[in-house]
């Protein structure tokens, strides 16, 4: 290994090591933390943000990132070494790009503009926070000046999430979507053969759904030897090495569903964290690729697993030993159906699996006529609202309930929402290849043989760590580019036989 290279790898597995034990502090902030150190936390993190960014973005990575790659010239292009280089290359170029001035800014602009949406969400006044807002895509568009882009201005920032991704392909994708999607919609809503979800509501003491929750996560594959579970608000995944990666969760004592499944779905994200190879450990191919396919992980395991049939043969007798009272009468069928219960609701967190890529189309397109300027801020929450009346026939009462419900725009997250769409179209595209390669696997997940697809998984996603782009990986893994084409069709199979359409 060339002397340039061997120093930039150590320099690397110092600035991973940094970035591991900032979210060691951010794990803990958001679980265990007593409520009155939150300001000394934001000091710590702060440092630790500060002395990280400053050694990766110094002038020393920069030449020996520029001597490695000179040295490696004309070296097999798939090898590890030479695309980590190019991984750090993107890396390096995003954070280098921009001017210091325009980073604090962002910072400065991101935290303020945060306090000021939570305060506009609960006084329901989006007047308030428009300023902030307009800010932020001023900030955006500026970012994407300085960042470069050939084709949208979106491009710039889509690649911060999921590199190499385009808004004309995100776009092509929901257009695909659009029209399936809302008919369905539709058509659920007028089905002669609803779902009633009261087997799965009732009484779920949280001491059992914890317990639960867990033997289900290690029954998947989650191994808690390198992992563990805690609570916290908002579900959550981090980790801090390959090997020890926590999940979190929140129980709901009378709703089952919750807990059980976003159990799962984090688990989703941890399984791709601790299948990440040994040997990648602290250097810059560690871990998951892009947001989009890491929500592949989660929402395959939540959702094509566990809201299948033969899931729910497998789990429901652990869940009726747990809660006998509440679940003794009710068979696998009811308690699939009930877990599929579709209605179009206001809010995306807890969208069902039919509705939820609509919540996003409509954010997508409201971003794409933020950053042209075809919409100004002000004209937003009725184009919000007139948009959640066309795709999913339901106006919000306020902008609490609309406009004002997600966190993303305030803290600088633009062009991040179609990253949830990826990862359900790529769910169902990763399930469709997978369950052609494993035999009868439905009838392994229902006698709660999860290794063939866990190993499945392994070989051909999480293996490879960010090695590849998340277009090649996609391909690799599955044969084809990202298609919509299989979402499409495991909710037509699915739902036309759950509401006989
Ligand atoms: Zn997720």
């Amino acid at each position: 290994m060339s002397d340039n290279l061997s120093q930039l790898k150590t320099r690397m597995a110092l600035i991973s090591r940094l970035g591991q034990t900032s979210a060691l502090l951010d794990w803990d902030q958001q679980t265990y933390m007593p409520k009155g150190a939150a300001e000394s936390r934001s000091e710590h993190s702060a440092a630790m943000r500060q002395v990280t960014h400053e050694m990766f973005t110094a002038q020393e990575t920069g030449n020996l990132l520029a001597n490695s790659e000179n040295d490696l010239k004309g070296q097999d292009p798939d090898a590890d070494d030479v695309r980590m280089l190019a991984v750090l290359r993107h890396d390096f170029d995003r954070e280098t790009k921009l001017p210091a001035e325009l980073v604090s800014e962002i910072a400065r602009h991101t935290s303020l503009s945060q306090e000021i949406w939570i305060k506009a969400r609960k006084t329901n006044d989006f007047a308030y926070f428009a300023p902030a807002l307009d800010k932020m895509i001023d900030l955006s568009l500026r970012q994407a000046e300085y960042l470069g882009y050939e084709d949208h201005v979106y491009d710039a920032l889509l690649d911060a999430y999921e590199i190499g991704a385009k808004q004309r392909d995100v776009a092509v994708m929901f257009a695909d979507m659009k029209p399936y999607l809302v008919e369905l919609t539709r058509a659920i809503a007028d089905s002669s053969n609803p779902v009633d979800d009261s087997p799965i509501r009732g009484n779920f003491p949280v001491d059992q759904q914890k317990q639960l929750t867990l033997q289900i996560v290690s029954a998947i594959g989650y191994d808690t030897d390198r992992g563990r579970q805690d609570e916290a608000a908002h579900p959550f995944c981090t980790n801090f090495s390959r090997d020890d990666v926590r999940i979190t969760t929140r129980y709901n004592p009378e709703f089952l569903n919750q807990a059980v499944y976003a159990s799962m779905h984090e688990a989703g994200h941890a399984m791709y964290e601790q299948g990440s190879p040994p040997e990648y450990e602290a250097t810059f191919l560690s871990g998951g690729v892009s947001l989009g396919v890491h929500e592949s992980q989660s929402r395959l395991w939540e959702n094509q697993v566990g809201r299948s049939r033969s899931f729910s043969k497998f789990v429901l007798p652990k869940l009726k030993s747990a809660f006998p009272a509440s679940l003794a009468e009710v068979d696998p069928e009811a308690y699939y159906r009930a877990v599929n219960k579709v209605t179009p609701s206001l809010i995306r967190v807890e969208a069902d699996e039919v509705t939820y890529n609509l919540h996003i189309l409509m954010r997508f397109e409201l971003e794409c006529d933020l950053l042209t300027k075809t919409l100004a801020v002000k004209d937003l929450p009725e184009a919000w609202n007139a948009k959640m009346t066309e795709y999913l026939g339901i106006r919000p009462e306020t902008d609490a309930d609309g406009v004002l419900q997600d966190i993303h725009w305030s803290c600088g997250l633009v062009a991040y929402f179609p990253t949830y769409s990826i990862g359900n179209l790529l769910s169902a595209q990763l399930w469709n290849a997978a369950s052609k390669s494993i035999l009868d696997i439905d009838e392994k997940i229902e006698r709660g043989e999860f290794a063939p697809l866990l190993n499945w998984l392994r070989e051909n996603v999480h293996k490879y760590g960010r090695k590849y782009l998340p277009g090649e990986l996609i391909k690799k893994a599955t044969g084809e580019p990202l298609s919509s084409k299989y979402y499409m069709e495991y909710l037509n199979k699915k739902y036309s036989d759950i509401y006989s359409l």
